[in-house]
């Protein structure tokens, strides 16, 4: 048995002022190294659909953060061991490796695919669930679902058959 609950969030976020994000190497060469080197999959889902590599701390927010206090934070949440290898060295950039955690960019749920997956994706992605929703769709079992992406992804589905059929 399940039940649903609505949590309808507006979230106000101030953004220091910021450069116009660019990808830096140091991005690109530490994304090879998580998906193309290490093949990493999804933190999420463990598929390996479209990688994208998501910030821990968002790239955005980096003004506004303190670097030791991001290294705290990531001595905690050190997923792929980096930090605890790179010990004290100090963060001094979002793009650093310890900070980049791998995502799919789409994936299939139950047969259906979500695009923007476990990243991006509507009901499924990082971006889009609060943090207990999200990281619970990590341990949920085989067959149950705690999200809306897939009645999402079929109501997108039905929306566009019912606008091809009009015409
Ligand atoms: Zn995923």
């Amino acid at each position: 048995m399940t039940h649903e609950q609505r949590h309808t969030l507006t979230e106000f976020v101030e953004f220091p002022d910021h450069d116009q994000r660019t990808e830096s190497a140091e991005f690109r060469k530490n994304k090879r190294l998580l998906v193309s080197q290490l093949d990493l999959p999804c933190f999420i889902c463990g598929c390996r659909d479209q990688r994208e590599v998501h910030h821990l701390h968002e790239w955005a927010l980096w003004g506004a953060l303190d670097p030791e206090k991001v290294l705290d934070t990531l001595h905690m949440f050190d997923p792929y061991g980096f930090t605890h290898k790179m010990g004290e060295q100090p963060i001094e950039t979002p793009d650093d490796i310890r900070n980049l955690l791998v995502l799919c960019g789409h994936c299939e749920i139950d047969g259906v695919p979500v695009p923007g997956g476990h990243h991006r994706g509507v009901d499924a992605g990082v971006h889009d669930l609060t943090f207990p929703i999200w990281i619970a769709q990590r341990a949920v079992k085989d067959g149950m679902s705690i999200t809306k992406a897939v009645q999402h992804v079929k109501n997108l589905d039905a929306k566009l058959r019912g606008k091809t059929s009009e015409k």
